[in-house]
């Protein structure tokens, strides 16, 4: 194992840690938020992944990172001290315009998603498995979700990820069984 590469892995992990202690996801027992960003990393790595097993690091670190822009203070100027312009540039691409209505914002990300990056693509689609993991299970979702916008939040989902999983067949295969098994927990 490569000590760089594990340091720059770690160093990623910690700062998303940080980043986010704050923020707990939306599910009943409210856990810390950045298991969210830390299971997307660990998707992308995964043998079910199509970068098993060599995924690119700047992928797992802006996977770990995805976040921090949208729902962080961290600013993009810190971004690119700390972690360079590659990684950055893919964080960017996977942050919303938080000046954009919810709804507008649900639409770039169908309108913007087949025109990203391909490292990008990547790390929309272990997001979107990741949440609809969470979302599959009682446990997992927010409190409250009716059937019909869970329901929604899949179709939503599959507009975007669509045009994304050609990069990541085995991603991809994963989130076409479950928008196939059209069933989650009640
Ligand atoms: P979202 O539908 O955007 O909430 C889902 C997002 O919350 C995920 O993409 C994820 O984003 C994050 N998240 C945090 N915790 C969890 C979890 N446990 N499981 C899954 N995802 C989690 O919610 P908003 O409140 O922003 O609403 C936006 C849109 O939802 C509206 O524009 C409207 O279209 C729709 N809506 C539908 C309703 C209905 O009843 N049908 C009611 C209200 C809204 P991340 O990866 O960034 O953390
Ligand atoms: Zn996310």
């Amino acid at each position: 194992t490569d000590p760089s590469l594990t340091f720059q892995l770690l160093s990623t992990a910690h700062f998303a840690a940080v980043a986010h202690s704050q923020q707990r996801r939306k599910s009943p027992s409210s856990p810390a938020y950045v298991q969210h960003p830390l299971h997307v990393a660990a998707l992308l790595a995964s043998p079910a992944s199509s970068l098993h097993p060599n995924p690119p690091v700047e992928v797992l670190q802006a996977a770990m990172l995805h976040d921090v822009i949208e729902d962080t203070e961290t600013t993009v100027q810190e971004l690119r001290e700390r972690f360079g312009d590659v990684v950055t540039n893919i964080v960017l691409e996977c942050s919303d315009d938080k000046s954009l209505s919810k709804e507008a914002r649900k639409q770039a990300q169908i309108d913007h998603s087949p025109h990203k990056s391909d490292e990008a693509k990547h790390v929309k689609l272990a997001d979107k498995l990741s949440n609809l993991t969470d979302l599959m299970s009682a446990k997992g979702r927010p409190a409250g979700w009716s059937v019909q916008r869970i329901q929604e939040y899949f179709v939503w989902s599959k507009r975007v990820t669509d045009s994304c999983k050609h990069v990541n067949p085995g991603l991809g295969e994963k989130l076409d069984e479950i928008y196939r098994s059209g069933t989650f927990e009640l």
